[in-house]
This record gives structure tokens, C-alpha cells and sequence, in this order.
């Protein structure tokens, strides 16, 4: 038997008022007493239930469902979001899952509203859309490198939290997830990229400047997270030093969060019966 969760990460992880960034510990594992390779079996059973639910999730959405599911995650460099979508996301059909990575706005993208490039990418009926960076970054790195004024990125936060109650109105669950890593263990991390010729291809040197505005980010990010953990998106914040214990939580998470919904495989919308007899009926 796969070991338990002693709190269950909605419960564990959930941002609520008060909560406190520069306080939290992020080598944490809150909600899970049994270490590292309990983890990976627990993931296992997990990934499991998930499957079956993306595929009930995708039969529904196949049969004029309206829900979908949309997974934000958000974190600096080397947070692991990579690793969330390869390791948890990878559990599940690649068919129903719809990944999109915001970088840098292109030229057009720049001359549209900031919310403009988030709508196309929501997920289709019956689809876990996975966000990796997202609408965040407009008050995110916008901010801390005053790409524009204060004036421009303050009314966000009230913007975003009507945009996302206007698609979670519409049928989508939202999940939003900051994978919280530690200035030491993103100094490890980085510091690895840059020891190992296979994750050269990882380094940006970028990633050392915006590392130096530490402070200002993690201003940012608990405006973030006071301001737009509202009840129809709420955040989760996930301790992420631990990359088997941010894949667990955010595996669970997605677990919960499909079961809720408590789908029905669809009906049938022909006679089974009259199907079964016509093919015992073909000679081939
Ligand atoms: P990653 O760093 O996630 O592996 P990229 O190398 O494509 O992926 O980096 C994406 C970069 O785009 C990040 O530095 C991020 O801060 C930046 N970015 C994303 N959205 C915006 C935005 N709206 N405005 C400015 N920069 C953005």
C-alpha cells in the first residue's frame, strides 16, 4: 500500500491570508511525513487515478462537456516547472493535455492587450491546459524590472482576478501553483547547469542577473500571492527545494481537483444491444 498524505496538499498548501513568503521554509514538506521514495510510489498511484480522470475528463469534453482544468505554474528559474510537466503531466495522454510556455511577448503580442495571448491559449472543453509562466509575468518581471510604471501594473491584480472569474465561470478549474525554490538551492541548481556539458543548453546568463533582484521578487511574488489568491483560483504554494516533494503536491493536487468535478463516462447515444448484434451478426 502506498503511504498517505497526514494533510492533503489543497489543505497544506493553500494560500490564505497571512501567509508569508519570506518566512516559509522551502525545504518543507508539509502534509507529508514519509519521505522521498514514499513519495515516488504515492506519485505512482496517484498518476494512475489522474489518468483515468483525464481520460473521463476527455470523454466528457468529447460529449459536449463544458469543464477543463488549467494548471498556472509559476516560479523563478529553475523552479522546476520543467520537471512538473515532464513528471506529472507526463503521467497522463499527451492528447489531453494542452501546454503553453509564455516568454518574452513578441512584437505583436507586445501591441495587444497582456491578457490577449492568455485567452488563446485557454484550454479547450475536455483539456488540462498547462501554463508554464502565464499572465503572472505581467506583474511578476514587468514589475521588478519596471518594463512599465506602477500606475500601468497595479490595477492588474483587480484585472486578473476578474479575468480568471470570468473563465472559471465559463467551465475551467483553475490550479495555481508557485514552486517556491531557496536563493541556496537556485545557486545549486545553476551552479550545476554550469558544471554539467547536458544542461548547458539550460543556462541562460540572464538567469544571474534576474537572480541579483532576489528582494524585489519576492515583493512581487506576496503581492501576488496576498492579492489574487482569490476562492475561484486560489494559489498554492509548493516548497519546491525538494523537486520529489513539489512533483508529489502538484500531482495530488491535479488529482483532487479532477476527481471533484465527479464526472460520468458518457452514455451511450446509440443502442448498445442493437450495436452488439450487428457485429455478431458480420461473418468476418
Ligand atoms: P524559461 O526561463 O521559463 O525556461 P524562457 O527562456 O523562454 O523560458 O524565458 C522566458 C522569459 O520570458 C522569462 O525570463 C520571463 O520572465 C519572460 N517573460 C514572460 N512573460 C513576460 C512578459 N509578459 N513580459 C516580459 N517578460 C516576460
Amino acid at each position: 500500500m502506498a503511504k498517505s498524505w497526514s494533510t492533503p496538499p489543497r489543505e497544506a498548501l493553500r494560500v490564505t491570508p497571512g501567509y508569508r513568503l519570506a518566512d516559509a521554509d522551502l525545504a518543507a514538506t508539509p502534509g507529508w511525513e514519509h519521505g522521498a521514495s514514499a513519495a515516488d510510489k504515492r506519485l505512482a498511484v496517484d498518476g494512475r487515478h489522474l489518468s483515468e480522470e483525464q481520460e473521463r475528463l476527455f470523454a466528457d469534453g468529447r460529449s459536449g462537456g463544458t469543464r477543463s482544468v488549467l494548471l498556472v505554474l509559476q516560479g523563478m528559474d529553475t523552479a522546476g516547472k520543467g520537471g512538473i510537466v515532464r513528471h506529472v503531466l507526463g503521467m497522463v495522454d499527451p492528447q489531453g493535455v494542452q501546454l503553453h510556455s509564455f516568454g518574452v511577448p513578441t512584437q505583436k503580442e507586445r501591441s495587444q492587450h497582456y491578457l490577449q495571448r492568455i485567452r488563446e491559449a485557454l484550454p479547450s472543453p475536455g483539456r488540462i491546459g498547462v501554463f508554464d509562466r502565464s499572465h503572472y509575468e505581467d506583474v511578476l518581471v514587468v514589475r521588478v524590472n519596471e518594463l512599465v510604471p506602477p500606475e500601468v501594473w497595479e490595477p492588474r491584480f483587480d484585472e486578473i482576478n476578474a479575468f480568471e472569474r470570468e473563465v472559471v465561470e465559463a467551465g475551467t478549474v483553475i490550479v495555481k501553483v508557485a514552486l517556491l525554490v531557496s536563493p541556496a538551492e537556485q545557486r545549486a541548481r545553476l551552479r550545476e547547469r554550469l558544471e554539467r556539458p547536458d544542461k548547458y543548453w539550460k543556462f541562460n546568463p540572464g538567469d544571474i542577473d534576474e537572480r541579483a533582484k532576489w528582494p524585489s521578487y519576492l515583493e512581487a511574488y506576496q503581492a501576488v500571492l496576498d492579492r489574487t489568491s482569490t476562492d475561484h483560483a486560489p494559489w498554492y504554494a509548493v516548497p519546491a527545494d525538494n523537486k520529489w516533494y513539489a512533483r508529489l503536491a502538484v500531482g495530488r493536487l491535479l488529482r483532487d481537483t479532477l476527481e471533484d468535478l465527479h464526472l460520468e463516462w458518457p452514455a451511450a447515444d446509440f443502442d448498445v444491444e442493437a450495436q452488439k448484434a450487428r457485429l455478431d451478426a458480420q461473418p468476418l
